[in-house]
């Protein structure tokens, strides 16, 4: 089952008291609820019922993409990082294959990812070609997301200084990176600088 606590914040704004859950667990298949409040971001938004003002609140999870056998964790921190490597051993005997992430961007592209039955290692490689072509062009992009699959396709979401631009790469070709790259590089932390290094320590 999830695990929930319930503490609250006081809204700046008007002064009310705005209940606050966070969810050190969630099951995907258990709770297919906040699997959903997850991807839309809802998990961590909290409105004030009074006055309507939002807010995001930055909590660590560990997510359990059951259906997928995956486990994504989102740690802020470095400890926060160290312990929860420790503590989701127990899936590594279940045979749950584990990612860390940093930021909850990255958690719900990571769970984008994974539903879309795509390899997040192949995913990170297509980011690095598209980060390349944008810099060839002059263009200045300061993240790139995978954000869904369109058809054939898979849609990128690219934050340039001008605005957020969707960018289709075809899932054939990411798909095809996947002979290229060995299993063990999929590894906890799968990400563009991990990925980066591994394409230059192959002198890719
Ligand atoms: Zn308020």
């Amino acid at each position: 089952m999830s695990k929930v606590s319930i503490g609250s914040i006081t809204c700046t704004r008007c002064g009310e008291n705005i209940p606050v859950h966070t969810y050190e667990y969630i099951n995907s298949i258990e709770d297919s609820r906040l699997a959903e409040l997850l991807v839309g971001r809802g998990l961590f938004t909290r409105v004030c019922p009074k006055c309507g003002e939002t807010y995001e609140t930055v909590y660590p999870t560990m997510y359990h993409l059951a259906e997928k056998n995956k486990m994504i964790m989102f740690a802020p921190d470095d400890e926060c990082s160290k312990e929860y490597e420790e503590s989701s051993q127990v899936f590594v005997q279940m045979g749950v294959d584990r990612r860390i992430v940093r930021s909850i961007s990255d958690l719900i592209e990571k769970v984008n990812i994974f539903n879309a039955d795509l390899r997040d290692t192949c995913v990170e490689v297509v980011k690095i070609m598209l980060f390349s072509r944008f810099y060839q062009e002059g263009k200045d992009v300061r993240h790139i997301y995978f954000d869904r699959v369109d058809g054939e396709d898979a849609i990128f979401d690219v934050d340039t200084l001008d605005g957020w631009l969707a960018v289709p790469v075809s899932i054939e070709t990411i798909r095809g990176l996947a002979g290229d790259i060995p299993q063990e590089i999929d590894n906890l932390t799968v990400d563009v600088r991990t990925m980066g290094e591994y394409l230059k320590g192959i002198g890719g």
